[in-house]
């Protein structure tokens, strides 16, 4: 089949597209940091896929039924259903958004002095975990750290160092499986892995859980990449992996395609009840968890829509096509292109600059300079580690830039325009600025930080 998006649009909104001497004021004035810009500066925004997507007609007219009551709402009971039916889950929590569910059920789960192992903790998952006083400890798969070779599941854990946490002496209090592997690329982790470390957990008698905000996506590559699972559909795949967990939390702003939303779904009654007391007492009563009876009804929509093959089919496509132009462009990726976001291996592109000089940070800058782009580095600015005075001392292990696709908002020529403005910048990188750090936070960085070109 051929490139296609498969639904046509029906409301538009139309692109900023601003002059180079307009863009660079606007970065300047944003202290070089791509948070702080506005979005009607910007033509593409590839910042981030969470809560971005575009709503479909029927998610409109659902959210139209909306029933606000307090307590009771049909839009709930319409919500549960759909997520009971995708996961299998008896307990069924809303919350406003991901990180809400990681806080309530971890606040449940772990205590002070225990370890949470993870194939990647999400930063805000890994944030919560400390939250509740426990250390992360990330167990990604070897063949993560290759980002050339084209492995199919380099998103899975490495079962053997699970294994070996799990015998060890500092208590694990819980097991969490991100799929897709968000934090390590965006690789759909196996079947076969989640089967595996499931069954170690359940050995070891220590709770698994899945991180599934992009459920359906991961599904839909085991689908394409998995031996024995062609054939099936995304949501026979999502099922048995929910089959495999004792429970999931979930950010609802990436696979419902909505704006906003989450759930915590379990397996125990008991530990049900307990993330329920807390849901109340922070979120709101248990039939809304913090959203209004029209986001109830517009993430069920979503959930129904999200699982539909040629849906996901034409998104692996697309992603895949810009892989493609981007590689004939001569830049890197990260191998293989996933679904919901590209990585641009920067540190190979811009090989004079040197990690304190941020590689990732300055294509991110210049995608923004040269084309209105906004995307994110995923390197030394944001995982670097640095002395009291400011200097890097530990670089990140790679200078990564992310280019996350909102779902269903850009079509194949936006795409093959941010290929383009890719292109003529590997046309000579060389003139590339790097960057230094003028102002930071002490806390999450990336997001508040002020630079400032290098002079050559
Ligand atoms: C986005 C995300 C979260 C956090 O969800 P929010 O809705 O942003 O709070 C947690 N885990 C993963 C894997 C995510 O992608």
């Amino acid at each position: 089949m051929p490139l296609m998006e498969p639904y046509r649009i029906k409301v538009v909104e139309p692109i900023p597209i601003l002059t180079r001497a307009e863009r660079e004021a606007a970065m300047a004035r944003a202290g070089y940091n791509p948070f702080n810009l506005r979005a009607e500066e910007i033509t593409i925004d590839l910042l981030s896929d969470s809560g971005t997507g575009a709503l479909s007609a029927a998610q409109q007219s659902a959210g139209m039924l909306g029933d606000e009551s307090y307590a009771g709402a049909r839009s709930f009971f319409r919500f549960r259903e759909v997520v009971e039916d995708l996961t299998g889950y008896p307990s069924i929590l809303p919350v406003h958004q991901g990180r809400a569910a990681e806080r309530i059920l971890f606040g449940a789960v772990l205590k002070p002095g225990q370890v949470s192992l993870s194939n990647t903790h999400f930063d805000t998952t890994r944030a919560n975990v400390v939250l509740s006083g426990a250390t992360a400890v990330d167990l990604p798969c070897a063949e993560a750290a290759d980002l050339e070779t084209p492995a199919p599941f380099k998103g899975d854990i490495d079962l053997g160092a699970l294994a070996a946490h799990l015998d060890g002496d500092t208590p694990v209090g819980q097991v969490v499986m991100t799929i897709t592997n968000n934090g390590g690329g965006g690789q759909p982790v196996s079947m076969a892995n989640i089967a595996a470390a499931a069954e170690l957990c359940r050995a070891a008698g220590v709770p698994f859980f899945l991180d599934a905000a992009r459920f359906a996506e991961n599904a839909w590559l085991v689908i394409q990449r998995e031996p024995g699972w062609a054939g099936k559909t995304p949501r026979e795949v999502a099922r048995a992996a929910f089959d495999l967990a004792d429970g999931a939390v979930a950010s609802l702003k990436k696979d419902a395609i909505a704006h906003m939303g989450g759930f915590i779904a379990l397996r125990d009654p008991d530990l049900a009840a307990q993330c329920e007391l807390v849901l109340i007492a922070t979120e709101g009563f248990r039939t809304y968890g913090g959203l209004s009876g029209r986001d109830l009804e517009m993430l069920a929509q979503g959930m129904r829509e999200v699982v539909e093959p040629e849906y996901l089919a034409a998104r692996e496509a697309a992603t895949r096509h810009l892989g493609e132009c981007v590689k004939a462009a001569g830049v890197s990726i990260v191998e293989p292109a996933g679904l919901h976001a590209l990585y641009l291996n920067a540190g190979k592109l811009l090989p004079h600059l040197e990690p304190k000089h941020f590689p990732g940070h300055a294509l991110a800058t210049e995608l923004y300079l040269a084309g209105g782009i906004r995307c994110a580095e995923l390197g030394s600015l944001y995982l670097g580690e640095e002395d009291a005075d400011g200097n890097l001392v530990t670089p990140a292990p790679h200078e990564l830039v992310r280019l996350a696709i909102p779902r269903r908002v850009y079509t194949q020529s936006h795409l093959e325009y941010v290929a383009e403005v890719l292109a003529e910048i590997a046309k000579d990188p060389g003139s590339v600025p790097g960057y230094r750090v003028v102002e930071a936070p002490p806390l999450l960085r990336h997001f508040n930080c002020v630079v400032e070109p290098v002079k050559p």
